[in-house]
């Protein structure tokens, strides 16, 4: 596991101890480092000595500041700001999202505290979130990006769909794209279309921009591909409700496929993944006439070791291997099968080059010894492998019976099937 070493400030401004006890816990559980001040004087005082803050929550109404003074103090210091408000006017709504802020947060309820505290953990994904705006109007694309920006989307250009369909060629992480309708060469529709033929709505989220006045272009964007659509004018709290619900949706499947492909306990693929994506693989080496080998690895004894030393010592030892396999076979496909066995694929090795690697593997894990609850606990393995040109089911038992073979001769060896 990396643990992530970078630190993200955040700068609570809030007049109510109880309340700015609050932000400052929801902050850490964001994983924000959390400084504190009270009043406008003593915000001046730690911005004196540091602006360095990713953001900051900021109390409309201080002691020593009624009218929001300290949101113009932090602003100036370009730092991202959250403001959080009492009871508030249309007025000072307006002449709050007037100011380039992140987010206003009025303290109602303790609702405004989740709020709060997803927004600060969105903020931060957002950083590697890439969109791109599609526009002829340089004024709209400039707007649109200042407002992502402040979210702290990553952001691409273009000036119309053909514009757009290169960009996208060039950037394989564009996750969310935003396209205005009436463009020149390529427009909005045949543009979503297009991007359509090759990402699905899981893949990339597109938003239509429309003009007000055509109703029924926000169900052509939709039946042409677009997961939403947005009408012009748009107040930009809807805009980031509408970007932040579509990035939801994304993350969401990403997640539901991620737990559907892997193995709960050691993050590696599971079997089924395994047995989808592999045959256009096999396809595609043997089309470009390059040999690959596929081997199944089992560790030897298996059971001992849970009897030895417990049921989760046994699971130690299973995330042991998965790890050490992840890293020997860095440019194979790994998958646990079942209790202790994986199966690796290696595109491009032939029989004396796989047969050499994974005898490396097993010296390796022969050499080794982990430590569990005070105990060293030392284990080896078997494998079976194949590199004849054959389809995945195949390969698969060959590997298998080969294993087999490991076993009964002795264990703690690799044997290829002949
Ligand atoms: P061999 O050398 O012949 O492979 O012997 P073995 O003991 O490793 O093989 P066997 O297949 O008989 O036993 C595998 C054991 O793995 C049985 C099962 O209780 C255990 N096991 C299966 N899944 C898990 C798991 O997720 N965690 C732990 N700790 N044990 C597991
Ligand atoms: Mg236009
Ligand atoms: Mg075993
Ligand atoms: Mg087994």
């Amino acid at each position: 596991m990396t643990t992530n070493v970078t630190t993200k400030k955040l700068l609570a401004v809030e007049d109510s101890r109880p309340v700015l006890k609050l932000i400052k816990h929801v902050g850490q559980r964001a994983g924000y480092v959390v400084d504190t001040a009270t009043t406008l004087a003593e915000t001046q005082a730690l911005l004196a000595k540091d602006t360095d803050y990713d953001i900051a929550t900021i109390d409309y109404n201080l002691p020593d500041a009624s009218n929001g003074e300290a949101i113009d103090l932090v602003l100036s210091k370009s730092i991202p700001s959250i403001v959080l408000t009492g009871s508030m006017s249309d007025k000072v709504r307006d002449s709050l999202l007037a100011k380039p802020i992140v987010d206003y947060i009025p303290k109602e309820t303790t609702q405004a505290l989740l709020y709060l505290e997803k927004l600060l953990t969105r903020l931060h994904r957002n950083k590697h979130f890439k969109v791109l705006i599609v526009d002829d109007s340089k004024s709209v694309r400039t707007y649109l990006t200042t407002l992502l920006k402040r979210h702290n989307f990553q952001t691409l250009e273009a000036e119309d769909g053909t514009k757009g369909l290169e960009v996208l060629a060039q950037h394989n992480d564009i996750k969310l794209i935003i396209s205005d309708h009436e463009m020149p060469n390529m427009g909005g529709i045949a543009f979503t279309a297009e991007v359509r033929r090759k990402y699905n709505k899981d893949e990339i989220a597109i938003i239509g921009l429309s003009g007000a006045d055509a109703g029924s272009l926000s169900a052509r964007f939709i039946k042409n591909g677009a997961n939403d659509f947005l009408k012009k004018p748009f107040c930009h709290e809807e805009f980031y409700c509408r970007i932040i619900q579509n990035i939801e949706h994304l993350e969401y499947v990403e997640d539901i496929q991620r737990s559907a492909n892997t193995d709960y306990l050691t993050t590696l693929f599971n079997r089924r993944y395994f047995f989808s994506k592999i045959p256009t693989y096999v396809k595609k080496l043997e089309s470009e006439g390059k040999p690959f080998s596929l081997a199944m690895v089992d560790i030897d004894h298996f059971k001992r070791i849970n009897d030895a030393y417990g049921h989760d010592a046994g699971d130690k030892v299973i995330n042991d291997i998965a790890d050490k396999l992840t890293e020997h076979f860095q440019d194979c496909v790994i998958a646990r099968f079942g209790g202790e066995e994986f199966c690796i694929f290696l595109p491009d090795y032939d029989e004396l080059h796989a047969g050499e690697e994974l005898d490396d593997f097993r010296r390796v894990i022969s050499e080794s010894c982990l430590t569990y609850d005070n105990e060293d606990i030392e284990y080896t393995i078997s494998v079976g492998y194949t590199s004849r040109n054959e389809h995945l089911a195949a390969l698969v038992s060959h590997s298998d019976e080969a294993l087999y073979q490991a076993k009964e001769t002795g264990r703690n060896q690799v044997l290829c099937f002949q």
